[in-house]
């Protein structure tokens, strides 16, 4: 199979090896996948004169465009009792949700793309002109994807698992558009000494990278891998690697560094490199850096926060263009919860009840004794737990559900914000975890996935702001990408810094009296 226009690449057709069934234009249903090619272009132009660009690091965050919030079911699932799953044939990137992309490029790497065997199956089948990288991520074949080795993957061995020559196949044989040298990071070393060794093998690496690319004439950019310790290391790196002739450089290691710090690298390595060559910052994307990073001439940066805090951060999981943020609704899977909170518990007290025995029988258990004694209390206390409460608990978390979605379509007999969070709370303290009720409140009082226009909350509405599973909490990542993206393109037009506050500050919702909802034993479901 031999693809070339853009077009294909966003509307392809079926292939015999791979099933490209989800591989289609936009899902925004909006946009008529004709308007597509024409709207990717528009933006691609806007993109090319941007003067700082933001790419997303794929993490394999992929959503099923048809799945069943209320019966839970990927679009693959056979129904009764089968769940479905996802996978890259089901399933769609964040840019293919949207009738334009939420980035300016994606960072891929090595690492991460190769994880799974089933992915680099796809991967082979798509190399050496069959579409390559560009193929898998979806894309037309001029978006600009980036490669490294994903140094963080190998960070604790003595040495990167792959040579240059690999690495500079590696490139060549998936599309990529820019590559980066291979580096190992210098701060996973052990000591001074290893630091060093870390340092010099990143700049040798540099080095043969561009004189093989060079004298093979490969077509792609090489980027230079730039590591350092303090200012003057990495500014001794980057002039080194501006002189081998590369005139892109990616600043690695920068991640725990703080702002100043890392502002501080970066303004040191531009004024040592001259205004001519490129720079990346490799996995820093904040608001309050942006301003600077134009004014230093960073080229291009790229982070996964805003899309992962959809999920990792415990109260801040949705972003809004009016500079809030919000936490998602946590209605957890009732069997998961109750496992977890009677293993705690029972684990506490089996600890306890041994250090009684011991003190007792004035003899200590062997650790043998031990574990037995506690796995014997947890899978009681589970097994205790799914008896007494799971029903109980299976009927609290779908009324959560149907009270929520009643919520959301605003019915005539929806509860109010504090009877909502009232009844969130009864079902979290049930199965064992804790509720955040101002967050909560703020959450719903806000609505702000009916604010929001964008494809995602159109379609999944109060689904996006709920804590739960990949295919809602990716969704809300997805959102959270194109808030950045756009609040990003407010900055560079306006130069206002974004200053984003936290939702349960700013909304406030009264609470009369004690709790409204009737006791949680009492519920039935969908009365
Ligand atoms: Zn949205």
């Amino acid at each position: 199979m031999q693809t070339n226009s853009r077009d294909e690449y966003l509307n392809p057709v079926a292939d015999e090896t791979i099933d490209y069934r989800a591989d289609r234009g936009s899902e925004d249903r909006r946009t008529p996948n004709s308007e597509v090619p024409r709207k990717w272009e528009e933006w691609q132009k806007q993109s090319d004169e941007r003067e700082l660009k933001y790419f997303i690091p794929d993490w394999a965050d992929l959503v099923d465009p048809r799945y069943d919030f209320e019966k839970e079911r990927y679009s693959n699932s056979n129904g009764s009792n089968d769940r479905g799953s996802g996978g890259w044939e089901n399933e769609v990137f964040a840019h293919q949700f949207y009738d334009t992309p939420s980035y300016d490029g994606i960072l891929v790497s090595r690492e991460v793309l190769q994880k799974s065997k089933k992915k680099k199956r796809a991967l082979e089948e798509l190399a050496d002109g069959n579409g390559g990288i560009h193929r898998y991520l979806r894309v037309p074949p001029d978006f600009p994807v980036m490669g490294d080795c994903g140094a963080f993957g190998y960070v604790d061995q003595e040495e990167p698992p792959y040579s240059v020559d690999d690495v500079l196949d590696y490139y060549t044989r998936h599309g990529f558009n820019y590559g980066i040298s291979v580096d190992h990071l210098v701060f996973g070393a052990k000591d001074e000494d290893g630091r060093q060794y870390r340092y010099d093998l990143t700049l040798r690496n540099a080095q043969e990278f561009y004189s093989k690319h060079q004298a093979q004439g490969r077509e792609w950019t090489p980027m230079a891998a730039v590591q350092g310790w303090n200012v003057n290391s990495y500014v001794e790196a980057a002039k080194q690697c501006a002189d081998m002739g590369y005139d892109y450089l990616a600043i690695g290691g920068l991640v725990r560094s703080s702002t100043e710090e890392i502002l501080l690298v970066l303004r040191k390595i531009r004024e040592a490199v001259g205004p001519d060559v490129d720079l990346h910052a490799l996995g820093v994307a904040r608001f309050d850096m942006i301003n600077e990073f134009v004014d230093i001439g960073v080229t291009s940066m790229d982070s996964a926060t805003y899309l992962r805090r959809a999920w990792t951060s415990r109260k801040d999981n949705f972003w809004t263009r009016d500079e809030i943020k919000f936490s998602a609704i946590r209605v957890p899977g009732p069997k998961r919860s109750l496992r977890n909170s009677a293993r705690k518990t029972a684990q506490t007290e089996a600890k306890k009840e041994i250090e009684r025995k011991e003190a007792k029988t004035g003899k200590s258990l062997s650790e043998e004794e031990k574990e037995t004694h506690l796995e014997e209390a947890v899978d009681t206390a589970i097994g205790k737990a799914f008896n007494e409460k799971l029903e109980t608990a299976r009927v609290m978390e779908q009324r959560c559900f149907y009270e929520l979605r009643a919520y959301d379509k605003e019915d005539p007999d929806a509860l109010t914000v504090p009877e909502l969070v009232d009844l969130l709370d009864q079902y979290q303290e049930y199965v064992g975890r804790e509720c955040l009720r101002n967050h909560y409140a703020a959450m719903l009082e806000a609505r702000p996935w009916d604010a929001c226009d964008c494809t995602i909350c159109e379609r999944a509405g109060i689904e996006v702001a709920i804590f739960r599973g990949n295919n809602r909490n990716r969704r809300r990542g997805f959102h959270n990408t194109r808030v950045f993206y756009d609040l990003l393109q407010q900055t560079l037009k306006t130069g206002n810094s974004v200053e984003i506050q936290r939702g349960a500050d700013i909304v406030k919702v009264e609470y009369e009296g004690a709790r409204v909802s009737e006791p949680h034993t009492q519920y039935h479901m969908f009365e």
